[in-house]
């Protein structure tokens, strides 16, 4: 049997139309198959933001399989590597406060991006004594049932029961704020929706909608699994707006290419685990140390080869070249970025002949007539201009 056939016989499918690319390798910016390379525009979705198998990410798993893998479940053992990027994250909120004046100076590592949504769901019931959870129309926080409850009828559906108790919000609607209320637990906002279609907060709006939060005591948790990690050129999207949120949650470009998640709170929150019952979130593989070693790697290599100093230009690079009748608009913030079509029968024949053409992009999940553009964050200019070049050829 050939591969592709292991692939659709062996495999749990999840359309009838899945790319099915086979590689061989990845590298930089560019994923390796048998006879062709491709620029890989989309970074996986958002994760691969220094490249694949960037170097020093590489050296940090290697280093860190050679003293140890899995050693106990969470947080029994003291493990060098969760310290060191625990610490490392803090230093990034530092000079930030919550609206409550407390520092995010907690991390709880997990798997994947819907597991930092879920142990954030459970923590914000326990820490304000309320059930009610409030998220963004069009928002995507994750598929387990807890998360996909925060997430769109057309998921949700025929997945029901689901947590009762949730609501939904416009963005950028300041009539909406007055749904959150004093029964409210919290917010999952994502300060970029990233599903939707690439959607920034508006300022105002993200001031109104803390000052709504602290005002009736719900917490604000900001999803930053796809906007973390240098992917809108700050190395946090909320720096764009210089507004905290309560709970923090990440995931996906913070591994380097490994998976690995976290939400992180005041410590005077995150407490509540703690007791009634004792181990009141627990998981086996959460901030697996090779995990955490590559994360903290990916951390580093983003301050220390400055990959943040030129992905606003890059974003505008994008914004220039990619000018044709048939694209309607590019919006977004650094290489968080979504080229805007006429509708989904017109973009899915330009995304298909860049793939053959070897520039691979998507569309989003709640947004089918845009083209999603989230390229490694080193891509280069000279390479974004090859990869616009192909862009306009296909349409
Ligand atoms: N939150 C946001 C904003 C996401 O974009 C995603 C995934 O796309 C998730 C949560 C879920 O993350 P994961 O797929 O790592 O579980």
């Amino acid at each position: 049997m050939t591969q592709r056939q292991l692939f659709l016989q062996n495999l749990a499918q999840t359309s009838d139309f899945p790319l099915a690319l086979e590689i061989e390798k990845a590298e930089g910016i560019y994923l390796y198959g048998k006879d062709r390379k491709y620029m890989d525009l989309i970074s996986g979705i958002a994760v691969s933001n220094v490249g694949h198998r960037h170097p020093k990410v590489v050296e940090a798993i290697k280093n860190q399989v050679d003293k140890y893998m899995h050693l106990m479940v969470y947080g029994e053992y003291v493990q060098s590597p969760q310290l060191q990027l625990a610490d490392a994250l803090v230093k990034t909120l530092a000079t930030f406060r919550t609206s409550s004046a407390l520092s995010l100076d907690n991390v709880y590592f997990t798997n994947s991006g819907t597991e930092a949504v879920e142990g954030a769901m459970k923590l914000v019931k326990r820490f304000t004594k309320r059930i009610e959870i409030i998220s963004c129309r069009n928002s995507y926080h994750g598929s387990t049932q807890g998360a996909l409850s925060l997430g769109e009828e057309h998921f949700k559906r025929n997945y029901r029961p689901l947590l009762p108790s949730t609501k939904k919000i416009e963005r950028n609607n300041f009539e909406d704020l007055n749904k959150i209320t004093f029964r409210t637990a919290a917010v999952f906002f994502e300060p970029i929706g990233g599903e939707s279609g690439i959607r920034p907060a508006e300022e105002n709006y993200l001031k109104a909608l803390q000052k709504r939060c602290f005002e009736v005591g719900a917490l604000l948790v900001f999803d930053e699994v796809q906007s973390g990690f240098g992917r809108t050129g700050k190395f946090w999207a909320f720096e764009h707006y210089g507004i905290l949120p309560d709970i923090l949650l990440c995931a996906k470009g913070m591994g380097g290419g490994m998976p690995i998640g976290a939400f992180i709170a005041p410590m005077e929150i995150m407490s509540v685990f703690k007791d009634n019952p004792i181990l009141g979130h627990i998981t086996t593989f959460g901030g697996h140390p090779v995990s955490c070693a590559a994360s903290l790697a990916t951390l580093n290599t983003i301050f220390d080869e400055k990959m943040l100093d030129d992905v606003e230009k890059k974003s505008n690079l994008f914004k220039e070249l990619l000018v044709h009748p048939k694209i309607k608009a590019v919006r977004g913030k650094g290489l968080m970025l979504a080229a805007e079509f006429q509708s989904f029968d017109v973009l899915k024949p330009i995304i298909d002949k860049g793939i053959e053409r070897g520039v691979i992009t998507d569309w989003f999940l709640y947004c089918d007539n845009s083209m999603r553009i989230s390229p490694p964050l080193i891509i280069t200019e000279n390479e974004i201009r090859e990869a616009c070049e192909v862009i306009l050829s296909c349409i």
